[in-house]
């Protein structure tokens, strides 16, 4: 998996302060998308073994107390981006039980694969959807368009 951008602090993408990730790799092509660089799989910096210990450090950091993971992109669930986004969605759950994990991804809850579903049984929340230009309202929290969907899963 490779990525773009990693904020170890962060208070825009999800509740409360945050480690969001933005991944590489994305097949919705929506129009009006403004993460279009992320589109591409072998765009960004590799997602090393190092930048996977630095994101549990940082959660763990007690000096910043983070709420949670927000892991967006690009899609995580892009199906390359799956055996690395479980292997860190897992850990983080394992290591960190306390904090959350918000996950946003073009596809919808309805219509993942099981590979995908099993990554999304160990996160807290998904925003689903591709982002539909005719429907996007800024005043709209975490979502760009009125169709993409909050799912709380636990
Ligand atoms: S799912 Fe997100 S990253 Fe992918 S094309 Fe749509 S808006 Fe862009």
């Amino acid at each position: 998996m490779h990525y773009h951008q990693y904020y170890p602090v962060d208070v825009v993408n999800g509740p409360g302060t945050r480690c969001t990730l933005f991944v590489s790799g994305c097949v919705h092509q929506c129009r009006g998308c403004y993460n279009q660089s992320t589109w591409r799989l072998d765009s960004g910096i590799p997602f090393t073994q190092a930048m996977e210990d630095r994101i549990i450090q940082d959660l763990q950091d007690t000096r910043i107390r983070r709420q949670g993971l927000s892991l967006s992109g690009g899609d995580p669930l892009h199906p390359a981006n799956l055996a690395a986004i479980f292997q860190l969605v897992h850990r983080v759950k394992t290591v960190c039980p306390d904090k959350d994990i918000w996950l946003w991804t073009g596809y919808q809850l309805a219509e993942l694969t099981p590979e995908q579903q099993k990554v999304v049984s160990l996160i807290n929340v998904l925003v689903d959807g591709k982002f539909v230009q005719e429907l996007y309202d800024p005043a709209l929290l975490w979502r760009g368009s009125s169709n993409q969907v909050i799912h709380t899963l636990r």
